[in-house]
């Protein structure tokens, strides 16, 4: 009755939407701030009306914004519903692997794989360094022939980060005709991008999304940064899927958002400094904590398993979110929250396992 496709098929697992009891969630990097009162006034002025007719197949004002905050050219710029979708297409568009394995560090964003296993790419999985680092030398390897490769910089769920000179270096050596995806899923809380580098590297792409720094998850909206000629690839990736991924609604949203870089900017730099003291509280506490450029940090407790603290924390109201993956299963991943919540996290890891 089913194809036999669907069989193969192993799923992403996002991480838990509880709609039971209300949890402390500090498990899928959501933003503990709203989005930019403009998005807040927009709504509120929108005429149902206007919902009788189809959105913009090609997104133009949406482009226009995106572009002219990063001061691009809306050809360089590709929009969707949610990076998720924009990564899906990217990996349709670019990666055949006819020409070698797609290669990702070992510990990195778990949809990579699954993407690889829709499309049926082949992948290799490269080793982060002693330190937990994405390991440019190895995911650059001449040697192996590979078909592109991708990585998010700051790192998933590590949380590190590579400087844009050192991404400079790995594309000067890799090869020009393969495509190399940067998941930017969260530069914007005090990491510098690879944007300047796309002049100089037109096999370079970056994805980008609203989720995390603009406050924006539940409204699913993405984008891809890149020479005219690859976005001119995900457009038709996207017409040959849904004319139509990103709603009217969605489109306008994220427009308003973008241009609010004031906001966003007192936004991100705030969860920053929440982070820095959030980390040296656990390090103050006894906990491992790796250093992080992102909204969230990679922490584990010297002698007690990850799973064991996620399932303490649970029991408090607390989520945060464990990877049994071999390597990195004594850590959790916290997303930082307000001053507040990492207070009453502090609080609670003190209490359940005293320095
Ligand atoms: C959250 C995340 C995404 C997905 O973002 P959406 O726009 O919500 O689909 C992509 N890449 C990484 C590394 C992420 O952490």
């Amino acid at each position: 009755m089913h194809a036999q496709r669907l069989g193969r098929l192993t799923p992403y697992v996002p991480g838990e939407q509880p709609q039971d009891r209300q949890y402390l969630k500090l498990n899928t990097n959501e933003s503990p701030y709203p989005p930019s009162p403009q998005v807040a006034r927009l709504l509120r002025d929108t005429d149902a009306e206007r919902l009788r007719l189809y959105p913009d197949p090609q997104m133009t004002r949406l482009r226009e914004a995106i572009a002219r905050h990063h001061n691009l050219d809306p050809s360089w710029v590709f929009a969707g519903n949610g990076s998720d979708e924009v990564l899906s297409f990217c990996f349709y568009a670019f990666f055949d692997d006819d020409r070698g394995d797609l290669r990702f560090p070992e510990h990195t964003y778990s949809f990579y794989p699954v993407y690889c296993d829709f499309y049926g790419i082949a992948y290799r999985r490269v080793p982060l360094t002693a330190d937990f680092e994405v390991d440019l030398d190895r995911l650059g390897d001449p040697d192996e022939p590979c078909c592109g490769v991708i990585f998010a910089n700051p790192n998933a769920p590590t949380g590190h980060l590579l400087e844009p000179e050192r991404i400079d270096a790995f594309l000067d050596r890799f090869a020009a005709d393969r495509v190399v995806v940067v998941d930017e899923a969260y530069i914007d809380f005090g990491g510098r991008s690879a944007i300047p580098l796309l002049a100089r590297h037109p096999n370079l792409l970056i994805c980008r999304t609203f989720s995390k720094s603009l406050a924006l998850a539940g409204m699913r909206l993405g984008y891809a940064l890149g020479a005219p000629e690859r976005i001119d690839a995900l457009l038709r990736v996207k017409d040959g899927f849904n004319s139509y991924p990103l709603d009217s609604l969605a489109q306008q949203v994220g427009a308003a958002a973008i241009a609010d870089s004031d906001y966003y900017g007192r936004m991100c730099r705030r969860i920053a400094a929440t982070r820095e003291a959030f980390s040296g509280r656990m390090t103050d506490l006894g906990w491992r904590v790796l250093p992080s450029a992102a909204n969230f940090v990679f922490a584990a407790r010297p002698g007690v398993g990850g799973a064991d603290v996620y399932q303490a924390l649970k029991a408090e109201g607390i989520l945060v979110r464990h990877f049994a993956h071999a390597g990195i299963e004594a850590f959790v991943r916290i997303t930082i929250g307000t001053e507040a919540q990492m207070d009453r996290l502090v609080e609670t890891v003190g209490r359940l396992w005293p320095g």
